[in-house]
């Protein structure tokens, strides 16, 4: 089924950025930017993690955003190692560039057993906090509400007993606030599928967003389950490394990508978010391989 043939709002269409990890990559970033807004994303999210420069440079790149290109960002927040005021600041120094849409996570714990977790243990209290400095800032936002997104989970987050736990803190993000969640990777259509089921039986009503990877480097493969402790699809795997050239690879993984993409849809996706690793070619073949139309109106949680 393509898009033209659902007769519902058309889903929305995202991809997942990070900003340049050294100057020498800026070129290529910026460039990667201007090919995808030529697609007309809903929304272009932006990683926030690492070192103060790397979390200074997230910043850089969402003003860069506001400032040149039609695009509007939705700013990842992570509340690990923060304090209530730090992230408060954060939260302000962000909605005064302009930003409408944040996604609230934890981020990941730090490695070192010494180093501080920060004052909020969890995502949902970020999302309350958004939600407060929100309420102070009413006559900023001229009445328009931040849309808080937050993460979900196909497969048991790897801190997590289990997956139906994991649907129960999917339930405290949206009393807590959210208005959507995105999920990490998954290689499985069913996965996504599972997750919508379990977190709809309970009671979980905002979109859930299946986000999806066109995956085609083996090293990037494995590197992404020590991150994210999804394992890799051992099929997607075998035919990547026997692949015989990147162009092979990328022809794999694009096509991996789009059939889970076809997939969510047939199972009702609001949306497709696409993490782009600051690839714009292979999630611009996902999307044509999906039949996403050319001239999309925009379907977006992220309010303009
Ligand atoms: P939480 O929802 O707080 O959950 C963390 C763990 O605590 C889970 O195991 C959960 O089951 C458990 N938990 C939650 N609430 C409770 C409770 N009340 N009692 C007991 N246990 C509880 N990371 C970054 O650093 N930067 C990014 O930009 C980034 N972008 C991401 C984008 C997406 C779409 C996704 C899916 C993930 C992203 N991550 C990012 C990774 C994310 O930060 C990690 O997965 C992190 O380990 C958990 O974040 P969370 O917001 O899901 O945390």
């Amino acid at each position: 089924m393509t898009f033209s043939q659902r007769a519902a709002a058309p889903p929305s269409l995202s991809y997942e950025l990070y900003p340049p990890a050294r100057p020498e990559a800026e070129a290529s970033v910026l460039s990667a930017i201007e090919e995808l807004e030529a697609t007309n994303p809903d929304y272009v999210s932006v990683t926030y993690s690492g070192t103060p420069a790397r979390r200074r440079a997230s910043i850089q790149l969402i003003e860069h955003l506001m400032r040149n290109t039609r695009l509007r960002p939705l700013a990842h927040l992570t509340c690990v190692g923060e304090t209530r005021d730090s992230l408060d600041l954060l939260v302000r120094q962000i909605v005064g560039l302009g930003v409408r849409g944040v996604l609230a996570m934890r981020g990941d714990l730090p490695q070192d057993p010494e180093a501080s977790r920060g004052e909020l243990p969890f995502a949902r209290y970020l999302v309350e906090l958004i939600r407060e400095v929100e309420a102070r800032h009413g006559a900023t936002l001229a009445g328009g509400r931040l849309a808080v997104g937050v993460a979900a989970y196909p497969n048991r987050h790897p801190e997590s007993p289990s997956f139906q736990h994991d649907v129960e803190v999917l339930v405290s993000k949206e009393r807590s606030g959210a208005d959507f969640a995105i999920t990490q990777v998954y290689f499985d259509p069913a996965h996504y599928v599972r997750l919508v089921a379990a977190a709809r039986a309970a009671g979980v009503t905002i979109p859930i967003i299946p986000g999806v990877i066109p995956m085609s480097s083996v090293r990037r493969l494995e590197r992404l389950a020590v991150m994210t402790g999804v394992r890799p699809d051992a099929a997607l795997l075998h035919r990547l490394e026997t692949a015989s050239d990147d162009a092979e690879r990328q022809r794999i993984g694009v096509k991996a990508a789009a059939e889970l993409a076809r997939a969510a849809f047939d199972a009702g996706a609001p949306g497709l978010h696409l993490y782009t690793f600051n690839d714009p070619h292979a999630s611009i073949e996902v999307i044509e391989q999906v039949g996403l139309p050319a001239a999309r109106t925009l379907s977006t949680p992220v309010p303009a």
